[in-house]
């Protein structure tokens, strides 16, 4: 049995003591193997106590073999060891001592290790609560030195890199110069910083050379190296120095072994603590830095994304093949597409319309080649809906300057081509609309002073489109110079007021033309009030002014004759009176009777008198047409005179062609061809002449007939007023039957006088021809057809010149008590018997006293419009009874006798008349035979 001497529970000597006493173990050699202390004293008690030998530690293999092998070999004789020997009190004594002797050295042992381990403790726990890495090192240095008994302590610091020397420090010494900063840790210290290793060792002559220290290192011989270390990395060196011969044992190397551990993740955590302050503080400041960047960035982008939502622009990459690369939300939403869906595909064939795209494709690689013109196309929604798209482009090209596609902006102006289209649309209808209404346009900047006109306004000043000199004072030159002032007023005005004006002034033409415009325009005026510009049309209204005087001047003669009328009626009622009076007064004188001549006079007077109301009455047309069988020679000879009066300084030959057939015509209405045309020769002939009035009777031929529209060929009279007057222009021929037609002044021409007479002789079946020769004169010939033969026998019956006498009841009617009486006078002086009314009271009345009444001389118009009702209830009852109506040409008139003349009953009588007219009337209407049918026709009335 080999076995320790100290052990717990049970030491060596117990042990043998116990094993000698059990006689199964007593042969059993023992030999001690032991350390330390107390060798000598272990061994005697050993061998008197049946121990074989003592080995002593620490024992090469060799020796424990030797000692064990003589143990065996029985050399070292145990059996003097007495077997079974209690134990002696000697004994006891002997291994007491022993045992106390070394338990106390081991308490002592205990006590020194404990005082380094609780040294070593509140080492650590000073030092880490240290946070100055340089105050912690010191420290570190001068426990060291305490705890450790060491000469002097050194502490090195080393670059992590390239291990030269950071940092030193030391206590125990001042020679701390040996290195510097920056240089290489050397010799046994460059070990244990290197390779991580604890140096221990003696340098018995304490010179640092021996263990390649620098010269300058302070003597050193024994020496305790370990270095400064956190489990990943080592930061320097810790080394204790004994000058005084004492060596550094195991347990120094332990435990310092363990504090320069301590010192090292001490020191490692307050490097990492200074080093994570200082970083946090960088990074502290680096995410602050970061984080306003972000923010930045992140408004910046909300404002540029919400910049783009609301311009609403499509932003659209594509890469050289087409392919979408990047697509904005705003153009995805509008294509109807994701932006993921988009991505990757063909631009141009996936949003174009098929139509676009062999085009698309070639604009395209144009644009890849460099041309970045503006590009408006059409895309098609994902719906199929058409948008117009405006395209700006640019070239994307990589970092070495090569195309990698294109980046576009695109603008949707669909509704703006639409509102354009819309514009474009609105502005043709009113182009097409004020060309077509001839409406001129002007447009005047006043800061360059350019007048622009429209060719419709340029034509309205007699100009070719395009020659408008362009200015104001152009315009000015070309106004008439009468209304000059006019229009630089209503300019002006409106420029320095800004309201619209409207002026009408006469252009003049460079050939003399003279047009009438009428101009409106609006002048825009700048901030300080300036004229900046002005907009305005322009109409030409000489047509319709012309119409409007021409309408006037009808409206004026309207006028005029219906006072002539009036005034003509009333004149001619007078005269009735006079004219009646004066026969009254002419059948009770004799022939010698002085006053005779005199009443004739009064006679004549009147009589002329009655002829110019006719004149009256036929220029204002209130007459009435009576178409008869007309003998034309017998109308042109009854104007003779007239006209001598109204022509004064004109020669008037007539030549009225023998056996003149008659014509069917109303005498008013020759007479008044015949005035017009005469009246027209007179003002040809300011300076005198001579008018030719010609009748005959002549025949028109195919030839005529056919250069004459709607005139057959056959039988005519010819009426020719031919003058020596001024003649017409070609131009003024072609146009002289035109209504309101006139080269005459303002107040003197009508314009009227032939377009009456050709409406007279269309009417009547006939032509006119023209012919003049400027400077020499003009005639005119008028064609009328000849009156049908067959009434020729009796229109022989009519110019009866017997007296008109009767002995019929006659009843005259009249409101106007002369004419009443008057009426009664003459007609009584030719024999009827007459009763008189003033009103139809009066009539009734008369007709029951006098049954025999057989006709009524009525004046048309009597009190109220009841006098033709009257006069018919009347008839109907007294189916014999004749009418005469007596007529003063007004209107009421003309339309009743255009509705009687088929009566045979009824008759008319013109004021003024005379008693003979008034005689042979009466007679004729009574003579008239009675038809059965108009007995008939009576009967059934009634
Ligand atoms: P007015 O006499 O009012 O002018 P008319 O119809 O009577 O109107 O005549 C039309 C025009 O014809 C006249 O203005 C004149 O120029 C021309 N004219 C008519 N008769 C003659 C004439 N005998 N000689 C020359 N010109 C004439
Ligand atoms: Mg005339």
């Amino acid at each position: 049995m080999i076995t320790d001497v100290l052990m717990p529970v049970m030491d060596g000597y117990e042990l043998v003591r116990q094993m000698r006493l059990d006689p199964a173990t007593r042969q059993i050699p023992v030999l001690f193997y032991t350390a330390h202390y107390g060798e000598r004293e272990a061994r005697s008690l050993a061998l008197t106590n049946g121990v074989a030998d003592v080995l002593t530690k620490p024992s090469d293999s060799k020796e424990v073999l030797r000692v064990v092998d003589s143990v065996l070999s029985g050399k070292k004789n145990t059996s003097t060891v007495r077997s079974g020997l209690p134990r002696d009190a000697a004994f006891d004594r002997e291994h007491l001592r022993l045992v106390t002797d070394k338990l106390s050295e081991k308490v002592g042992d205990l006590r020194v290790a404990n005082g380094r381990l609780r040294a070593l403790i509140n080492i650590g726990l000073e030092l880490a609560s240290e946070k100055d890495q340089k105050h912690l090192l010191q420290k570190a240095c001068e426990a060291a030195r305490d705890l450790f008994g060491a000469t002097y302590v050194t502490l090195g610091i080393v670059e992590e890199k390239d291990r030269t020397l950071k940092d030193l420090f030391g206590h125990g010494t001042d020679s701390l110069d040996w290195i510097r900063a920056g240089y290489a840790v050397p010799g046994i210290l460059a070990k244990v910083v290197e390779e991580r290793r604890v140096m221990r060792g003696d340098n018995p002559d304490g010179n640092p050379a021996k263990i390649r220290l620098s010269a300058g290192h302070p003597e050193i011989q024994s020496f305790l190296a370990v270095p400064v270390a956190s489990p990943s990395r080592v930061y320097g060196w810790f080394c204790l120095v004994r000058n005084e011969g004492i060596p550094f044992t195991d347990e120094d190397e332990n435990l310092v072994a363990a504090l320069s551990g301590q010192i090292g993740r001490i020191y490692e955590s307050v490097l990492l603590e200074a080093l994570s302050r200082s970083r946090a503080a960088e990074l502290e400041v680096q995410i602050a830095g970061r984080q306003r960047v972000e923010a930045d960035l992140g408004r910046e982008r909300d404002r540029s994304q919400r910049y783009l939502d609301a311009a609403a622009i499509i932003l659209l990459a594509l890469d050289t093949e087409g392919r979408v690369t990047l697509v904005n939300r705003y153009g995805s939403s509008l294509l109807g597409w994701t932006s993921e869906e988009l991505v990757g595909r063909n631009f141009i064939e996936t949003c174009l319309p098929p139509r676009e795209h062999a085009l698309s494709n070639q604009r395209f690689r144009e644009v890849i080649a460099g041309d970045l013109t503006l590009v408006v196309k059409p895309v098609i929604t994902r719906s199929g809906e058409e948008r117009l798209i405006e395209w700006r482009n640019t070239i994307l090209r990589d970092d070495s300057g090569s195309v990698i596609g294109t980046l576009s902006s695109g603008t949707d102006i669909t509704d703006r081509d639409r509102a354009a289209e819309a514009l474009r649309t609105a502005e043709e209808r009113m182009r097409f609309a004020l060309e077509s209404a001839a409406v001129g346009i002007w447009d005047i900047d006043y800061a360059a002073g350019v007048l622009r006109w429209s060719p419709i306004l340029e034509a309205q000043f007699g100009l070719e489109p395009g020659t408008f000199a362009g200015t104001f004072e152009a315009f000015v030159e070309r106004v008439h110079p009468d209304d000059r002032e006019i229009v630089l007023d209503a300019m002006s005005h409106a420029m320095r007021s800004g309201t619209d004006f409207s002026v009408q002034f006469r252009a003049i033409w460079t050939n003399g033309t003279v047009r009438r415009l009428s101009g409106s325009g609006r002048i825009h005026l700048g901030e300080n009030g300036e004229p900046v510009r002005g907009v305005g049309i322009s109409l030409d209204v000489t047509e319709r002014r012309n119409l409007e005087e021409q309408f006037q001047q009808a409206q004026k003669m309207e006028a005029i004759g219906r006072l002539a009328a009036g005034v003509a009626h009333d004149f001619n009622n007078l005269l009735t009176v006079i004219l009646g009076n004066c026969e009254l007064l002419l059948g009770d004188l004799t022939p010698d009777h002085p006053s005779q001549p005199d009443v004739s006079e009064i006679q004549k007077a009147a009589v002329r008198a009655t002829d110019l109301t006719r004149q009256l009455l036929s220029f204002s047309r209130k007459q009435t047409i009576e178409p008869k069988r007309l003998d034309l020679n017998a109308v042109v000879t009854e104007m003779h005179a007239m006209l001598r009066r109204l022509l004064a300084g004109v020669e008037i030959v007539l030549r009225t062609g023998s056996e003149l057939d008659p014509v069917t015509a109303d005498p008013g209405q020759i007479e008044q061809v015949v005035m017009n045309l005469a009246v027209n020769a007179r003002d040809a002939m300011s300076g005198g002449g001579i008018l030719t009035i010609e009748t005959a009777n002549v025949v028109l031929d195919e030839r005529y007939a056919k250069t004459h529209l709607g005139v057959p060929p056959g039988p005519y009279v010819m009426l020719r007023v031919a003058d020596t007057g001024c003649g017409m222009t070609a131009e003024v021929q072609t146009r002289l039957f035109e209504p309101f037609f006139t080269t005459k002044e303002v107040g003197k021409g009508t314009g009227l006088g032939l377009a009456t007479v050709h409406g007279i002789v269309r009417r009547s079946g006939g032509s006119i021809r023209v012919s003049s020769e400027e400077g020499v004169g003009t005639e005119f010939a008028i064609y009328l057809p000849r009156a049908p033969l067959t009434e020729a026998s009796a229109a022989a019956v009519v110019p009866v010149l017997s007296p008109a006498t009767g002995v019929e009841t006659v009843l005259v009617m009249d409101d106007a008590r002369e004419r009443r009486e008057l009426t009664r006078r003459l007609l009584e002086r030719q024999g009827y018997t007459v009763h008189v009314a003033a009103d139809e009271e009066e009539a009734l009345r008369a007709f029951e006293l006098h049954p025999g009444i057989e006709v009524l001389l009525t004046d048309i118009v009597m009190t109220g419009p009841s006098g033709p009702a009257f006069t018919r209830r009347l008839t109907s009852r007294r189916p014999a009874l004749k009418v005469i109506y007596v007529s003063g040409y007004t209107e009421a008139e003309e339309a009743l006798v255009h509705r009687a003349p088929l009566d045979s009953r009824v008759g008319f009588l013109h004021k003024p008349f005379t008693s003979e007219i008034l005689g042979r009337t009466v007679r004729e209407v009574l003579d008239r035979p009675k038809s059965t049918t108009e007995a008939d026709e009576s009967l059934t009335i009634h």
